[in-house]
């Protein structure tokens, strides 16, 4: 199977540098959903360079600040799946960046914490999140341009 993140829809990329691309998340768990990926396929932590962990750190940042700058959110989730016990489902490194308004939803208190409990109503209706957090073309024309100053 083609990796999604070494191979990704051009539509889906919004900024990419030598070090590591930022991704329209497939199926956002809120709008504006992004991913920082690594370049370079790798499956875990443990296999980046130093240089790589800086880069997915600054790409995390600049993920933020373009998005305030575009969808205006309150807050941020920002994770990473480490391991298929962890939830990782492709074998390709990838940091999430989550933003987050108020009243999103009904107990946003415990954040990540989450990770660890079975909420069975938000895994299974990963489509119905899709269609509720998909942005509009506009948006993603929107964000696109912000990012775009940082492509030379
Ligand atoms: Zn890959």
């Amino acid at each position: 199977m083609k990796c999604p993140f070494c191979n990704p829809n051009e539509e889906a990329v919004l900024y990419e540098d030598g070090l590591i691309r930022i991704l329209l998340d497939s199926y956002p768990a809120s709008r504006g959903h992004l991913l920082v990926v690594p370049r370079r396929h790798v499956e875990s932590w443990w296999e980046l360079s130093g240089e790589e962990k800086a880069a997915l750190i600054r790409g995390m940042e600049l993920a933020m600040e373009k998005l305030k700058e575009v969808l205006k959110p309150d807050a941020f989730n920002v994770g990473m799946n480490l391991g298929r016990e962890a939830g990782q489902t492709v074998p390709h490194l990838h940091l999430h960046v989550i933003p987050r308004w108020k009243g999103d939803c009904a107990h946003p208190r415990g954040g990540v914490r989450k990770a660890v409990l079975d909420l069975e109503d938000e895994n299974l209706s990963l489509k119905e999140r899709w269609v509720k957090n998909r942005l509009s073309g506009e948006e993603v024309e929107r964000l696109r341009e912000a990012f775009g100053q940082h492509f030379e």
